[in-house]
């Protein structure tokens, strides 16, 4: 035994000694990208930025011309920090380094002491994963061809009706605060309800409880004829730094609560497979809770088709044609379906991200059912985001309608 534990010591003590030191090196030429990938399998695709990890020399070994950047060696283990509240660095402090940033994610590395003190300040808004080579965190190289455009889905998708929109909008934000947990709950879950009851759906309100107290989810059916479900999705409660006072939830959720509305309306009367379930959550903004407590009652998943969640969908900036397309690997077919949709009926330009979290798809990816979140690509910049002045005045009517119309076709596409 002893000559055992010597041994393994005597090991541990030379792979110590002898373990290289890892540096990352971050490509920025997008047409090496593919390359890059083929040679150095230990890589991580962030958005605009191949980052890889290897030893000092890894560049030169990989041989590949034009090539020539220098590593940042790292200290210690490597990590991926996400934020849904703007500013990711803000969570970061100066104690780790900071390898690469792009839109809310940061890769950076740490020694587990300063890591664990991170680890603590996470919560539903920020959230650290261990990152290692061979991922795929957020890729703009989306490359579907279109597919052949289907006349009917045409037909419907022109009909979206943006004044209704509009409307409906102006409508949840004149509900000043449409934050969880508080008594007038119950009054907006009637009045969503009233809405889906007036297109003739079956509408259901979904009493919950948990640690923050009770509220309400709204779910109507459009009664289909295989068995089989697809949801449509959105949270409807906001928040804001005076949340109970005043919290307009424009963008944030209005504007995919609207979607699913508008497309719950659209779609009132004409004849689909499947069944179309419209929900509207509470408490998304507490940490999904609202979502969390439906998708645990949910029984018998496998003949879910597909989920889509509308999350944040009318702000934009600098970025025309660009929207998020956010999932987990396993749902890889579902998602560049809806890429393929997507060119096939919008001009929207999609970039796909694999570490879902954050909003009301999480339940149902952990349960493993296709599932997609669309979201405004800009939403880590969004001046309004969780503030009292999301209201109607950065709005971007004609982007969420290109977002809305997106998620019709696929509803469509699927189900006609
Ligand atoms: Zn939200």
């Amino acid at each position: 035994m002893k000559k055992i534990v010597v041994f393994l010591f005597v090991v541990f003590a030379v792979v110590f000694c002898f373990a290289e030191e890892l540096y990352i090196y971050s490509v920025s030429d997008m047409k090496l990208f593919d390359r890059v990938q083929n040679a150095c399998k230990r890589n991580i695709e962030l958005g605009d930025k191949l980052l890889l990890l290897g030893g000092k020399n890894l560049i030169s070994t990989l041989n590949i011309n034009g090539l020539r950047i220098k590593g940042e060696k790292l200290e210690g283990n490597l990590y991926l920090a996400m934020s849904k509240d703007g500013d990711v660095l803000k969570y970061l402090g100066k104690s780790v380094k900071i390898h690469s940033v792009y839109g809310p994610y940061a890769v950076f590395s740490a020694e587990l002491k300063v890591l664990e003190s991170l680890l603590d300040k996470q919560n539903y808004q920020f959230k650290i994963v261990r990152l290692k080579g061979g991922t795929v965190v957020a890729t703009q190289r989306v490359e579907i061809k279109a597919g052949i455009s289907n006349p009917v889905i045409k037909s419907y998708i022109e009909k979206l009706d943006r004044d209704y929109m509009k409307n409906q909008l102006q409508h949840l934000i004149n509900y000043q605060t449409r934050y969880s947990f508080m008594p007038q709950d119950k009054k907006l879950a009637e009045d969503m309800k009233s809405i889906f009851s007036e297109f003739g759906y079956q509408t259901e309100i979904k009493e919950f409880t948990c640690y923050k107290g009770k509220s309400y989810n709204i779910e109507a059916v459009k009664k289909g004829t295989s068995g089989k479900r697809i949801y449509l999705v959105g949270h409807v409660d906001s928040t804001s730094r005076k949340p109970k006072v005043l919290a307009p939830g424009g963008d944030d959720n209005g504007s995919g609560s609207v979607g699913v509305i508008a497309i719950a309306r659209l779609i009132k009367d004409i004849k689909l497979k499947h069944d179309i379930i419209f929900t509207l959550f509470m408490g998304e903004e507490q940490g999904i809770l609202g979502s969390n407590a439906y998708v645990q009652d949910l029984n018998n998943t496998d003949d879910i088709l597909a989920v889509i969640n509308m999350d944040m969908i009318s702000f934009r900036k600098n970025l025309k044609y660009t929207f998020i397309l956010e999932s987990e690997t396993f749902a890889k077919p579902f998602v560049l379906k809806m890429a393929e949709i997507c060119k096939t009926y919008t001009w929207l330009k999609p970039e796909i991200h694999y570490r879902a979290w954050g909003s009301d798809h999480v339940p149902f990816l952990k349960k493993k059912i296709p599932t997609v979140l669309t979201i405004e690509k800009e939403y880590d910049i969004n001046p309004n985001y969780h503030q009292v002045t999301d209201d109607m005045r950065d709005i971007d009517f004609e982007y969420m309608h290109e977002i809305i119309k997106l998620n019709l076709a696929t509803v469509l596409d699927y189900s006609l």
